[in-house]
């Protein structure tokens, strides 16, 4: 069961916690920090706790906890060793609905104690439902690293405007637009430098400056959604991801990653699939130019990495003619995806000391390549596209020379729960594809380093984990 999360207003208010240990004392820091005045019931107090009674920071009744000290109170957490008690202290409060916490007891709270990181104002608290508090603690490790320090400052500078970019701007959609500029730009970028007077004078003067109606400017995002699993997305994409207008997107995307877009962006699905290209790689160009110029930010998102067999350069050069600015943001390609998933170093000392990328689809449908350069014994070879020519890929790199027993992997939905690894050899290639009903999107690892699966597979999908496949929910 989901807890409903909430941010509690204890200014003032009358808090009792029960116990007067090292815990309670973290719990009444809490408290005091949220403004509570706090009254703590216990025999004894450890020296921290001692002193706050002293200076009177707390008020402190010296014995066991009795049923009264709940009257008049919004809030009680009971940090007792004693099981017995704290089971009490949890019954009484429920029956007077006082919020209840007991410390380490999810099954005697009405509530929980969040993992917080502070940047007051800004709060972001971490919940497991009480399941484990230590893996919220590391998740709040993480997110600590991740939240600049200074956020709590940007917040009290935006807030301090908040009121003239009200009056400036009278639409909820021009002020969204006015603050994520600000946000994302150099007013926090000084901010974070230190420099807050600059970085006020800086929001000041595009307060001024912004016309009355801010005349939106478009740009394009060419983003690399990596080869499936959405934890390889760069921090760059998942930012511009959250702020885009439209999302264009085709079919080598997985769904979990654009549910990760903002929930207002509009998704338009562009296609891609062999053969059945929904639209054709010009009118995407055209799409992309009309959207910029139409004021939106747009996230051209791409499987894998935009520059790798992705038409990124054919994209952004049109852009480029048509003077919208862009930027590219790298993704993880399916090569160096899918070969990782699957155990498979796509170099190793041993066995291969280069490795190449190739399509085994060209424009006329033909696999030509050049492949005496291919066929090279201590190199790996992965071919994207590949599933329509391993009968030509097969008989050409063994007659180049390749041993007919070279091991071949076939890697299916890389890094999704879906992924399917098949081993087999050149020679016996065509025919595995055929049994196995190998399906795109897959790539083909050619070379000994597939040996090495055996040994160093190690990721294991769940099965039915996510059974949805690729492309199988194109307009979402
Ligand atoms: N720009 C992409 C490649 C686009 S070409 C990238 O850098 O990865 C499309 C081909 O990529 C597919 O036919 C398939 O061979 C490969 N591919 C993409 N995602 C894949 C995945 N999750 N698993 C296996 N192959 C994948």
């Amino acid at each position: 069961m989901d807890l409903f999360p909430v941010f509690l207003d204890l200014e003032n208010r009358d808090c009792v916690v029960v116990g007067g240990g090292k815990v309670a004392a973290r719990k009444v820091g809490l408290l005091r920090r949220a403004g509570a005045r706090v009254e703590v019931v216990a025999p004894e107090l450890c020296s921290e706790l001692a002193q706050l009674a002293a200076d009177s920071s707390i008020s402190h009744r010296a014995r066991a906890f009795q049923a009264d000290d709940l009257d008049n109170k919004v809030l009680v957490i009971a940090a007792t060793n004693h099981e017995a008690v704290n089971r009490s202290i949890s019954e009484l409060a429920r029956e007077r609905n006082i919020p209840v916490n007991v410390v380490d007891q999810p099954e005697l709270c009405s509530f929980i104690v969040p993992s917080v990181i502070n940047r007051s104002p800004v709060q972001v608290a971490v919940s497991t439902g009480g399941a484990s508090p230590v893996l919220a603690r590391l998740l709040r490790a993480r997110l600590e690293s991740y939240v600049p320090a200074a956020y709590g400052r940007l917040a009290m500078l935006v807030e301090s405007f908040r009121e003239k970019v009200k009056r400036r701007f009278t639409t909820l959609e021009q002020r969204r637009q006015f603050w994520e500029n600000v946000l994302q730009g150099e007013v926090a970028e000084l901010l974070f430098a230190g420099r807050e007077q600059t970085a006020r004078e800086c929001l000041e003067n595009a307060l001024q400056q912004s016309e009355d109606v801010p005349h939106p400017i478009g740009e394009v995002y060419l983003v690399g959604a990596g080869p499936g699993d959405p934890d390889l997305l760069t921090f760059r994409a998942l930012r511009l991801l959250q702020m885009a207008d439209v999302i264009v997107y085709d079919r080598l995307v997985a769904p979990p990653i654009l549910e990760l877009a903002r929930r207002e962006a509009e998704r338009i699905y562009v296609g891609k699939e062999r053969d059945k290209h929904t639209l054709s790689q010009e009118n995407i160009n055209q799409l992309l130019v009309r959207l910029a110029k139409e004021g939106k930010r747009v996230v051209r998102l791409k499987g894998g990495d935009p520059f790798i067999f992705g038409r990124g350069g054919e994209e952004i050069s049109t852009l480029m003619d048509n003077g919208v600015s862009f930027q590219v943001v790298p993704g993880i390609t399916a090569a160096s995806g899918c070969a990782t998933y699957s155990g498979i170093p796509l170099t190793h000392r041993d066995y291969a000391q280069s490795v190449v990328f190739v399509t085994g689809h060209l424009q006329d449908g033909s696999v030509d390549l050049n492949w005496k350069a291919l066929a090279h014994p201590n190199q790996t070879i992965v071919f994207y596209m590949g599933l329509h020519g391993v009968g030509v890929v097969s008989a050409q790199l063994i007659e180049h020379g390749l041993p007919a027993t070279t091991p071949v992997a076939l890697v299916q939905q890389g890094t999704t729960q879906n992924q399917r690894v098949i081993i087999t050899d050149l020679q016996a290639l065509e025919q595995t594809v055929a049994r196995e009903a190998v399906k795109p999107p897959t790539i083909i690892i050619v070379g000994q380093v597939v040996q090495l699966h055996e040994k160093l597979d190690w990721f294991h999908p769940l099965p039915g984990a996510n059974p949805r496949p690729f492309g199988g929910t194109p307009h979402l």
